[in-house]
């Protein structure tokens, strides 16, 4: 099945309120135009070089999402065009971006990324650390970053209640903030979960945006630098 087709027939799925982001991590720039061609605008990359590389050759009226781990010393690169940074896992990375985005121009919309996984190898907030951080409530004076919502991956498990549960905790989570924070704040609003193996689920469990790459791309081509 060609690439086009598989994006239509995921959209097809798609309830009204959720979006699809089209994960083009490492599979190249013609693939992202096969999807583009199919009426996709909205692409997620991890890895800044990459990203950086795709949305200087590619239409400029794609809408980026920075889905990785983030280094301070790379977010300048991203930072003038990205439509959404989903990672933002420390208060010192969000102060980071609103400081380079006011000197951009900007104000770029960021997630939380929590974690809830088993894997210790995942990034991300704690429920607890990220009510602290929101406690705390400096993230009120940062005026270029715009907190949006929350993203979280699911562990790698072929075991579906342990994937809904772990969405579900985190949807709870998101209600639970939503209310205690930003209920008059109708831009927090995003859900950032769902990837190939286990959107649908994700959707039940209150996702709004699925980051789906395999299912669309296919197998990922295995990268040929590991530099970030
Ligand atoms: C790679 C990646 C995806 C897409 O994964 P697939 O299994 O290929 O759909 C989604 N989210 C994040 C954060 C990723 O790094």
């Amino acid at each position: 099945m060609s690439i086009s087709s598989k994006i239509l027939d995921i959209k097809k799925e798609l309830p009204e309120n959720v979006s699809l982001i089209a994960v083009s991590k490492y599979h190249p720039t013609e693939e992202v135009m096969e999807a583009y061609n199919a009426g996709q605008r909205i692409f997620g990359e991890n890895i800044v070089q990459e990203l950086r590389q795709k949305q200087q050759e590619l239409p400029q009226d794609i809408q980026w999402h920075f889905l990785g781990h983030l280094q301070k010393n790379k977010i300048k690169y991203i930072v003038p065009f990205v439509s959404l940074i989903h990672s933002v896992d420390s208060p010192e990375l969000l102060t980071e971006i609103n400081r380079l985005a006011e000197k951009a121009g900007r104000v770029v919309p960021c997630l939380l990324q929590i974690h809830v996984a088993k894997e210790e190898t995942k990034f991300g907030f704690t429920f607890d650390e990220c009510r602290r951080m929101l406690q705390d409530g400096q993230w009120r004076e940062l005026s270029h970053v715009k907190l949006c919502g929350l993203m979280c991956m699911a562990s790698n498990v072929s075991d579906e209640t342990q994937i809904r549960s772990e969405f579900r905790r985190v949807f709870q989570f998101f209600r639970e903030i939503k209310q205690q924070f930003f209920a008059d704040d109708d831009a927090f609003c995003q859900r950032s979960w769902g990837m190939s193996h286990d959107y649908p689920i994700a959707i039940e469990e209150g996702s709004t945006l699925v980051r789906v790459g395999t299912k669309i791309f296919g197998e990922r081509p295995s990268r040929t630098s590991s530099k970030s």
